[in-house]
């Protein structure tokens, strides 16, 4: 009997914030195939006797290719194995998970999508920044900070001036680029800006300026980061309610 392939979404960090679902798929594996930013106590939840295998990538460092990713899924649920494919925050949203579906699909292997939270939307939760707000924004575009090559390039200026609040993953190595791109492109240099690093874990920290202080108040971005430019931001210094610095939740 052919296993099945659960791609799921891990959430932001804390592993409390993993859906009921995904932890349930954890918890039945076989094999546990995970990625770099997941929690080390949802791998704890899998069996004892389930396989883990690391298929992260460092930034900057593609050890394991998305193809030899594949084959990894592929391999295991031929052998009969129940597979979860763990990924930060969201399996479809900037997380190879679409491409992986496609794989699976072509190969006739049956999948699960759990979806997760977002880091796009929790960093801004847990900075106290809410991403629409009643006369202040109405929508907001996420975008990938990475310039890849062979795909078209991320038109800034259009979604910030469209969306009202730009969300960026991914942003923290072309940070002063993207910022530079909006005030060249128009943007009021008082716009508030956010960078939340590690967002929801132990060690968040949110960092509040406006694009034209970007450059000099966030000179050196850790990874993983969300940038968040747009009036929302200001709602900040009301809404802040999660003590950065103080450690997570346990799971439940
Ligand atoms: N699928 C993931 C995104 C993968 S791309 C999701 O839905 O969240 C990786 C990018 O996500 C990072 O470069 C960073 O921009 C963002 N990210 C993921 N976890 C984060 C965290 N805990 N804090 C801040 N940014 C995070």
């Amino acid at each position: 009997m052919i296993g099945k392939v659960y791609l799921v979404g891990a959430g932001p960090g804390d592993p409390g914030l993993i859906t009921v679902r995904g932890l349930q798929c954890i918890r039945e594996a076989d094999v546990v195939v995970y990625d770099r930013l997941v929690d080390s106590r949802l791998l704890a939840e899998a069996r004892d006797d389930a396989e883990r295998v690391y298929a992260g990538k460092e930034p900057g460092d593609h050890s394991l290719s998305q193809d030899a990713i594949n084959e990894i899924l592929a391999m295991h649920a031929l052998l009969g194995r129940n597979v979860v494919r763990l990924k930060g925050g969201d399996p479809f949203v900037f997380g190879r998970g679409g491409e992986e579906a496609v794989f699976l699909e072509q190969r006739d292997i049956p999948f699960e999508i759990v979806p997760g939270v977002s880091s796009a939307v929790a960093a801004p939760a847990f900075a106290g920044i809410p991403l629409t707000y009643r006369g202040v924004s109405n929508s907001f575009a996420v975008a990938t900070g990475h310039a890849c090559a062979g795909a078209p390039a991320v038109d800034y200026v259009g979604l910030f001036r469209s969306a009202g609040t730009l969300v960026i993953l991914m942003g923290a190595a072309r940070f002063k680029e993207i910022t530079q791109t909006l005030l060249d492109g128009g943007a009021d240099p008082m716009t508030p800006l956010a960078v939340i690093e590690r967002a929801t874990g132990s060690v968040q920290r949110t960092t509040v300026t406006c694009l034209k202080d970007a450059g000099r108040d966030c000179a050196a971005i850790d990874s993983p980061a969300v940038i968040i430019v747009g009036q929302v931001v200001s709602l900040h210094k009301i809404i802040r309610w999660f003590s950065e610095g103080v450690l997570s939740r346990p799971i439940a």
